[in-house]
């Protein structure tokens, strides 16, 4: 056959999932703890005999619940297979002029995966030297679009909610996306702005805060308009996308407020105290609103002699061979006792 044929692409690259009975995994950003027990109700209570039906087309129930849960109509809500299905289709649905997309240059790598993918074009904006992002980079730039990760990844720096209106506000005739994967561990949502600002889309998760990431469940708020933008490019690939169990899942996992915050909560205790035991230990950590940590190891060890050490006594975290942050980690936050053992080897490893 003809090489011609074929697209050639970079695809994105995941962190590994090892399968070792002793590992440690702190390498994806998924929970250590279980989904909600009314979750692990709703999938006890599903029946499988219902598989013989397709879903319902627009993941009826769970679009529903959303809308209802952060107070929007139904019409504001769209709902896919994990963020990385709702990204990737407005990716499709919404830059479509010709103009440069907008993004940080260190951030979410998926990003420049779709872009290529879609053959978008794309202006990498730098950081600042502290990793932080400057919204005036994002306010006098001709555009096509603008994808912000708040709180960013893999930096886990969050940004202030009136500087994101800054960069939502200067640009009225394109779209603003704020994937809002990590918000709940610390940053200010901008789900507030939907209403005052028609260019604004919030895109969430279940993958993180609602433990959740095998279900795959993502969703974003906007108004109907872009919505019904975003659809039309949904049912014109695959109109039936979550499966029922998944839909059954991810109404209950909304209807457990109280678990919700409370694993939350634990979460940011475990990294308040991974981020000062780590600074103690002589890493740089920057300072994070997210459910992981980016931390650059003292001046005797490089981050990838961390990494290679770590992955010797199956504790995973992830090293990213990119310049500017080759020196870096990002290290989920697991539980207390994961978090101890990780730290106990990195001790060792310092001679501390
Ligand atoms: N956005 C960001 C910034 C992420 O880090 C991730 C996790 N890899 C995603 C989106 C996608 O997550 P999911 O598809 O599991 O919802």
């Amino acid at each position: 056959m003809r090489e011609d044929n074929f697209r050639k692409l970079a695809p994105y690259v995941p962190g590994i999932q090892p399968r070792f009975a002793d590992m440690i995994k702190l390498n994806t950003n998924e929970s250590p703890y279980p989904p909600s027990p009314k979750v692990i109700e709703a999938s006890e209570r599903f029946n499988a005999a219902d598989l013989r039906l397709y879903p319902s087309v627009d993941v009826g129930p769970l679009r529903d619940a959303l809308a209802e849960y952060h107070g929007f109509d139904r019409a504001c809500v769209f709902v896919g297979v994990g963020s990385d299905d709702v990204l990737a289709t407005i990716f499709q649905a919404c830059f479509n002029s010709g103009r440069p997309l907008l993004f940080p240059e260190i951030t979410y790598s998926f990003y420049e995966v779709w872009a290529r993918l879609y053959n978008i074009n794309v202006k990498k904006i730098p950081l600042r030297p502290d990793f932080t992002i400057d919204a005036d980079d994002y306010t006098g730039m001709e555009n096509g679009g603008i994808v912000i990760a708040n709180p960013n990844a893999p930096t886990s720096i969050a940004m202030d909610k009136g500087e994101i209106e800054r960069i939502i506000k200067n640009n009225p005739d394109s779209v603003v996306v704020i994937d809002e994967a990590y918000v709940d561990f610390g940053g200010e949502s901008v789900l507030g702005y939907v209403d005052k600002y028609d260019n604004l889309i919030v895109v969430r998760t279940y993958s993180k805060s609602r433990s959740l990431a095998g279900a795959r469940i993502g969703y974003c708020i906007a108004n109907p308009d872009l919505i019904g933008v975003i659809e039309t490019v949904r049912n014109s690939i695959n109109s039936y996308t979550n499966n029922r169990p998944s839909i059954e899942i991810g109404v209950a996992s909304i209807k457990d407020e109280e678990y919700f915050r409370e694993m939350i909560a634990k979460v940011v205790a475990t990294r308040k105290r991974l981020t000062s035991e780590l600074t103690e230990l002589g890493f740089h950590v920057l300072p994070s609103s997210a459910n992981f940590v980016f931390a650059e190891p003292p001046k005797s060890v490089t981050a990838a002699e961390v990494y290679d050490n770590l992955v010797k006594k199956h504790i995973y975290v992830r090293h990213f061979n990119i310049p500017g942050i080759e020196n870096y980690l990002r290290i989920t936050v697991g539980t207390d006792v994961q978090v101890d053992i990780m730290l106990s080897e990195v001790r060792k490893m310092l001679g501390k």
